[in-house]
C-alpha cells in the first residue's frame, strides 16, 4: 500500500465518478478514501432472509421479498405522478413505487424476471407497498456476498438519486480492502490494546464493514467507539494543561481581611459540607499561578450565591475588583440586593449595572471602576459594554451560564491585560457524563447537597377540571400567610396566543380572588423594566399573595415565603424549566407545593417529562431523563464540543466507554504528559494528525 493511497480524493475510486465523488462530498462530508472507509454503518441488516409477501408487518426495518414484476401503472397525484409496479411472489402481491427516476426504471427493469426487492414495507389501505426499492435481479444476488450482517451505511435522499445505494458503497468499499489488503495503520498503544483487550485497528475495520461474525462485529464497534472517545478525551484534557500552563492567572495569594471577617462574624447560617468543599476548590485554583476556569454546578436552591460571593471576597483581598454577571434584570437586582445584604458589614463598594440604569449614573460607574475605586460590579449583558472598562478585574462570575454564549464569555475576558479567572455557574444540571465531555477543559465543581431543614417539595399532576380543588388549596395556603407563582407558557412563534392565555388567567385569577382580600401580581416580558421591578417588589414584601407571571421567574427569583408553583400548560414546559420553575418554591422552612396543570390529552414525552417531575427532586436525575428524551442536541454546549458529530460512540449509551475512555486519557497524560514514551508513539502520532482535522476520524489511519 502507498503511503499516502487513503488520502486520494475520492474521484478516484473505482465506481465513483466526479459526479458521483460531487455528490458524496456535498452529502456525507467524504472527500479521500478514508474519509469513506470511516463511514461505519448505522446498523446491519440480515441478507440471507426473505419475505413471504404474505407473512409482510408494518415495521421500520429494511427487508427483501424475491418476487416478480407483473406490471407497471403510473398515478397521478398532487405534484407530478408516481410509477406503481405490481410484485408477486406465490403468496401474495404488493407494490413497489417511485416518486422519481420513473424512465429509468421503466426502461431498466425486466417484467417476469425474478427480482430481490429490498427497502421497507407499508400497509397502505390493507396492501404493502415500498417506495424506491433497492432492486436486484436474484440470479446477480446469489453470486454477490452476502452475509447475515449486512452493513446500512448513512444515507441521504440526494444520494440515492445519483445512483449511490448502499451496494455501491458497500462494493467500493470492497474495493479499499483489496487495494490496502486490509492493513492499517495502528492508533492506539499496545498497552492500551491489551490493558483493555481491544482488537487492533485492521481487524476493526475490517469486521465493521464486512462482520465475520456477531461477536466479532460487537468487538469491532467497542474499539472503535473507545478509540473515539479516548481521543475526545486526550484533547481535551490536553486543552485543559496547556491552558494551565500558558495562560497565568492572577495569583490570589492573601486569604485577607473581608473573607475571614466575613466567615468569623457574618456569615448568615453554617455552610454545608458541599459548600465548602467548593470554596476549598475555588481557593486552591485562585492561589495558583493558573487561570481558573471552573464551572460551578448547583441544583436550584443549594446555596451557589454565597459561594460566589465569597470568592469575590478573595479577589477583593488581594486587591482586585470582581463582578457578577447574571442573564436577566430582575435577576442581577436581585443578586446585587442579596449581595448587599451579605456584605452590609464589610464595608465594600458595590454597583448595579443593566440596561435601565440611568446614564449619569452610568458614567459615574464607568469612572469608578477605572479608578478602581468600585470593587464589585453586578449586572447583566450591560458589562460587556466596551465602555465598561476596569482597574483590574481578577475575578468574573457568570450565572446560569446557558443564557450566556460562549463569545460572550470570552469578551469579558479580553477586559483585562490578563484574563481574570472565570466562575461559572449553573442551575440547570448537566448530567456528569455529558458535563465531561462537554466541558472537559473546564474544571468542574458540584454543590451536591441542599441545605439543612428543607422540605422536599410535594409535586403533583392534576388536571385542568380540577381547577377549582386547586384554587381552593390556594385559598387555604394563603390563610397560613403564603404565596402563590401561577406561571405561564410563553413561546416565541405563539406568543399572541399565549399572552392571551396569560391575561384570560390574570382575570379568572382575578375573580376568584377578588380584591381587596387578595391582591395580585403580574409579570411578563412585555412589561417595562421598572414596572417589573415594581410588580416583583410588590410580591417581594408581601403586598401581593400570587404572582401571575409568564417564564421571566425562571430563573433565580427568591421569595422564601412563597410555597406554591403552579404550573399552566406544563405539558409545553421542558424538564429543565420546569425544575427551574419548581425551584422557586421550597425556599423558606415551610412545606412547600408544586402543581402541575394539563389537559387531558398528553404526548407520550410531555407524560414522561410530567412523571418525572411528580417523582424525583433531584436535578441531576431529572436532567438524564432529559437528555434521554431530547438528545444532547439542546443542552448548553453541545454543538462546539463536537459531542454531536460522534461517528460511533452514542454519548447516552455508551457512558461507560466515555469514562473508561477519559480515566485512561487522564492516566497516560500523568505519566507522560508530553506523549515522548516510545509506547505512547501511535498515540502521538494520532494526536498530532488530529489537530489538522475537525473531525477526529479524518485523520485516522
Ligand atoms: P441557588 O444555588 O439556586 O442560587 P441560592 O444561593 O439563591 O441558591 O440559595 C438559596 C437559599 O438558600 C437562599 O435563601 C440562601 O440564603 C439559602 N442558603 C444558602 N446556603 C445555605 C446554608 N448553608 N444554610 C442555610 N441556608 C442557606
Ligand atoms: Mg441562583
Amino acid at each position: 500500500m502507498k503511503s499516502n493511497y487513503l488520502q486520494t480524493p475520492i474521484d478516484y475510486l473505482k465506481g465513483i465518478g466526479p459526479n458521483r465523488a460531487d455528490a458524496l462530498r456535498k452529502e456525507l462530508g467524504i472527500h479521500t478514501f478514508q474519509d469513506l472507509l470511516n463511514l461505519f454503518p448505522n446498523r446491519y441488516i440480515d441478507r440471507t432472509q426473505y419475505y413471504k409477501i404474505s407473512r409482510l408487518q408494518q415495521s421500520n426495518a429494511d427487508i427483501q421479498v424475491i418476487g416478480k414484476i407483473t406490471g407497471f401503472k403510473e398515478v397521478a397525484q398532487k405534484r407530478g405522478k408516481r410509477l406503481v409496479a405490481n410484485f408477486v411472489d406465490d403468496t401474495g402481491s404488493m407494490e413497489l413505487v417511485w416518486f422519481r427516476g420513473q424512465k429509468w426504471i421503466k426502461d431498466n427493469l425486466k417484467m417476469h424476471v425474478d427480482y430481490v426487492a429490498f427497502g421497507k414495507a407499508n400497509a397502505f389501505g390493507g396492501k404493502f407497498s415500498m417506495p424506491h426499492p433497492e432492486m436486484e435481479l436474484l440470479s446477480e444476488h446469489e453470486s454477490n456476498m452476502r452475509s447475515a450482517m449486512q452493513p446500512v451505511y448513512p444515507s441521504t435522499e440526494k444520494l440515492a438519486n445519483k445512483g449511490i445505494t448502499n451496494r455501491v458503497i458497500n462494493k467500493t468499499m470492497q474495493q479499499i480492502f483489496l487495494d490496502t489488503n486490509g492493513k492499517f495503520v495502528e492508533t492506539l498503544s499496545d498497552n492500551l490494546l491489551s490493558e483493555l483487550n481491544l482488537i487492533s485497528k485492521s481487524e476493526a475495520l475490517f469486521n465493521i464493514h464486512f462482520p465475520k461474525s456477531q461477536e466479532l462485529l460487537s468487538k469491532a464497534q467497542f474499539r472503535l467507539k473507545f478509540e473515539e472517545l479516548f481521543y475526545i478525551q486526550l484533547q481535551l484534557i490536553i486543552k485543559n494543561l496547556i491552558h494551565k500552563l500558558k495562560i497565568k492567572g492572577f495569583p490570589f495569594d492573601k486569604v485577607g481581611t473581608y473573607f475571614n471577617t466575613f466567615y468569623k462574624d457574618h456569615l448568615p447560617f453554617e455552610l454545608t459540607g458541599a459548600q465548602k468543599r467548593v470554596l476549598r476548590e475555588i481557593r486552591s485554583d485562585l492561589g495558583s499561578n493558573a487561570q481558573m476556569n471552573r464551572l460551578l454546578q448547583g441544583d436550584v436552591g443549594s446555596g451557589k450565591t454565597i459561594v460566589a460571593f465569597m470568592s469575590m471576597l478573595m479577589a477583593l483581598d488581594n486587591d482586585f475588583q470582581a463582578c457578577l454577571m447574571a442573564p436577566t434584570e430582575i435577576l442581577s437586582v436581585q443578586h446585587y440586593n442579596g449581595l448587599l445584604e451579605l456584605s452590609k458589614e464589610l464595608k465594600i463598594s458595590i454597583e448595579l449595572l443593566t440596561g435601565s440604569t440611568k446614564t449619569s449614573k452610568r458614567r459615574v460607574i464607568h469612572e469608578k471602576l477605572e479608578s478602581g475605586e468600585l470593587q464589585l460590579l453586578i449586572g447583566t449583558h450591560a458589562l460587556l459594554e466596551d465602555k465598561v472598562k476596569f482597574k483590574n478585574l481578577g475575578l468574573a462570575i457568570i450565572d446560569e451560564q446557558h443564557r450566556f454564549g460562549v463569545a460572550q464569555r470570552s469578551k469579558l475576558w479580553h477586559k483585562n491585560t490578563s484574563p481574570p479567572h472565570v466562575l461559572v455557574m449553573t442551575a440547570t444540571p448537566i448530567p456528569r457524563t455529558l458535563a465531561m465531555s462537554v466541558y472537559g477543559d473546564l474544571d468542574i465543581s458540584v454543590i451536591d447537597e441542599l441545605p439543612p431543614g428543607r422540605k422536599a417539595i410535594k409535586t403533583v399532576h392534576r388536571y385542568d377540571k380540577n381547577r377549582l380543588n386547586v384554587f381552593r388549596f390556594i385559598r387555604d395556603e394563603i390563610k397560613l400567610g403564603r404565596q402563590v407563582y401561577v406561571v405561564y407558557p410563553l413561546i416565541k412563534e405563539n406568543e399572541k396566543m399565549d399572552y392571551k392565555d396569560l391575561m384570560d388567567g390574570y382575570d379568572s385569577l382575578s375573580r376568584d380572588f377578588p380584591m381587596p382580600e387578595y391582591q395580585i401580581s403580574i409579570v411578563h416580558g412585555k412589561m417595562k423594566p421598572a414596572d417589573k421591578e415594581f410588580e416583583m417588589q410588590r410580591f417581594i414584601k408581601g403586598e401581593t399573595q400570587i404572582m401571575v407571571a409568564t417564564t421571566v421567574i425562571e430563573v433565580g427569583v427568591n421569595v422564601p415565603n412563597a410555597s406554591v408553583m403552579i404550573v399552566e400548560s406544563a405539558e409545553r414546559f421542558g424538564l429543565s424549566q420546569l425544575h427551574q420553575l419548581r425551584g422557586r418554591v421550597g425556599r423558606g422552612a415551610e412545606q412547600s407545593y408544586c402543581i402541575l396543570m394539563t389537559g387531558h390529552k398528553l404526548s407520550a414525552n410531555s407524560k414522561t417529562r410530567i412523571e418525572t417531575m411528580v417523582k424525583t427532586n433531584d436535578g441531576f436525575e431529572i436532567a438524564e431523563v432529559d437528555l434521554r428524551l431530547r438528545g444532547p442536541g439542546d443542552i448548553m454546549g453541545t454543538q462546539q464540543s463536537g459531542v454531536l458529530n460522534l461517528k460511533i460512540a452514542d454519548i447516552i449509551k455508551d457512558n461507560t466507554i466515555l469514562q473508561h475512555a477519559r480515566y485512561h486519557a487522564k492516566a497516560i497524560l500523568n505519566d507522560d504528559r508530553s506523549l515522548s514514551k516510545p509506547e505512547n508513539l501511535p498515540i502521538l502520532n494520532t494526536y498530532k494528525s488530529l489537530s489538522k482535522y475537525k473531525n477526529i476520524w479524518n485523520y485516522i489511519s
